[in-house]
């Protein structure tokens, strides 16, 4: 991992709050994530907090009702021009939640798409990444990736497809949830209608295209975590993607960072994660990183 990510402590506010509103932004929001090496501007998509999934994980609240509806794509467009130029200017690193980590303000890591939902339920996702795309070219950020954080479920519909084109062409990246190794766990974790062979058929199509990231998230439910059978179900779809293709970049292993709607869900220790990922990088070959 390089030194700027070794930097991002987790226990930084700016790490520790994703929270996806900021100022008067409305579509737009920073984070520092470690993911992402440094900052992230966030797309929210899903204003409505629209989801196909339900995971027990969730930070989302959903009982309390979105601030708009729809997204507006110009207001969308002007408000990450605005964020970009407030990093840029030196704004941001005065602010509050980031004025422990100045230095990680100015330079944009990447845009991606994130929120409250699900970004590829969005009716015109290629508009939007077009859109993004545009303003990202405008403002020079050609080394900034667009990256879609997406469960996955809806990586086969045709207008999804043409946005991950344009993702492709204007350094793109596509970061897909798989969280489970068997159906039944599948739902266990992430609570949703959508089969699992979908999710696991989209994510080695998509794989096939370009390479992806992985990103997994282990917890402890009523304390107890991911089973040992579990573990090498999960490590075998991972290879069954790359047999089958696919290319995987690295895997994000993660665990619960901030609240989540159900009290028996709980985070693993680091030494735990760090453990989980030593065996997911002997059972597949793949570069793993951990973030506790
Ligand atoms: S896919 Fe993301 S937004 Fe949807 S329920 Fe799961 S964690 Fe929440």
């Amino acid at each position: 991992m390089s030194e700027q990510a070794l930097q991002i402590k987790n226990s930084l506010a700016a790490v520790q709050d994703h929270t996806r509103t900021f100022s008067d932004f409305t579509f737009i929001y920073p984070v520092i994530s470690r993911r992402s090496r440094g900052l992230s501007i966030g797309i929210n998509l899903n204003p409505d907090k629209v989801c196909n999934f339900d995971c027990i994980y969730c930070c989302v609240d959903r009982r309390v009702p979105g601030k708009v509806a729809d997204l507006d794509l110009n207001q969308m467009r002007d408000e990450l021009k605005a964020m970009i130029h407030f990093a840029r200017d030196g704004g941001l690193a005065k602010e509050p939640k980031f004025n422990e980590v100045p230095w990680l303000t100015r330079d944009v890591r990447d845009i991606a798409f994130s929120g409250d939902g699900e970004p590829t339920m969005i009716h015109n996702f290629a508009e939007c990444v077009q859109a993004v795309a545009d303003v990202k070219k405008a403002e020079g950020l050609d080394g900034a990736k667009i990256v879609l954080i997406t469960d996955a479920a809806g990586l086969d519909k045709t207008d999804v497809k043409r946005g991950l084109e344009i993702m492709d062409a204007n350094n793109g990246e596509v970061w897909g949830k798989l969280d489970a190794g068997t159906e039944a766990y599948f739902h266990t974790i992430n609570r949703t209608n959508v089969r699992f062979d979908r999710i696991l058929k989209n994510l080695l199509e998509t794989a096939r295209v370009r390479p992806i990231v992985i990103q997994s998230m282990f917890l402890k439910l009523h304390g107890v975590g991911i089973s040992a059978a579990e573990l090498e179900a999960y490590c075998g779809r991972l290879n069954d993607i790359v047999r089958g293709g696919g290319k995987i970049k690295e895997v994000h292993a993660y665990t619960v960072a901030r609240p989540t709607p159900e009290d028996f869900v709980t985070k693993l220790t680091t030494a735990e994660l760090n453990a989980l990922a030593e065996t997911i990088r002997q059972k597949t070959g793949l570069t793993v990183y951990a973030f506790d």
